[in-house]
């Protein structure tokens, strides 16, 4: 009888120990999740006012995605790293680019061949800084990725050259 108490205190026990640690889990998954209008699914045209999107993105990705900003060479994981899966716009969560499509080009951001589809980006003409550019945003949100160039690898020829903060990658 002993034996089952004991049993039992230690599995209420073990119970009370874990509630804290499951809401501290909770939270960071909150905390990480506070952008609702992220959606790897929606196709939707997301237009929301810079406002809105000042409270849901974190300030980098808001520089460089509604500001036009960018990363500092070099700066991103994502630059030299190899892994597979699918690099998704990180501020409303639109597919842009396989991991099969990317390559290291040494120009200090992440790089593409190819989209994942056509309509997953938009090309605009860029002619500030002095420079004839293609300024390429994302298909759904309109978010400021980076520039595409015409000396990139086949089989296109291209190469999308990305800030890593606006990118998230899902396996
Ligand atoms: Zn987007």
């Amino acid at each position: 009888m002993y034996k089952i108490i004991s049993c039992l205190l230690m599995l209420s026990l073990g119970a009370c120990a874990q509630s804290p640690n499951k809401s501290t889990l909770n939270k960071s998954t909150m905390s990480e999740i506070k952008n609702k209008f992220y959606s790897t699914t929606n196709k939707e045209k997301l237009v929301l006012a810079d406002s809105v999107w000042k409270q849901v993105l974190s300030p980098e990705v808001y520089q460089i995605a509604r500001e036009k900003g960018t990363e500092r060479p070099f700066s991103s994981a994502f630059e030299t790293s190899k892994e597979v899966g699918t690099f998704h716009c990180a501020a409303c969560g639109n597919p842009l680019f396989k991991s099969t499509a990317k390559f290291e080009s040494g120009c200090g951001w992440p790089s593409f061949f190819e989209p994942i589809t056509k309509s997953s980006i938009i090309y605009i003409p860029d002619n500030s800084h002095g420079m004839v550019r293609t300024e390429v945003e994302c298909g759904k949100c309109k978010a400021h990725l980076g520039h595409v160039f015409e000396d990139g690898p086949p089989p296109t020829g291209l190469r999308y050259c990305i800030n890593g903060i606006v990118l998230s990658l899902e396996k």
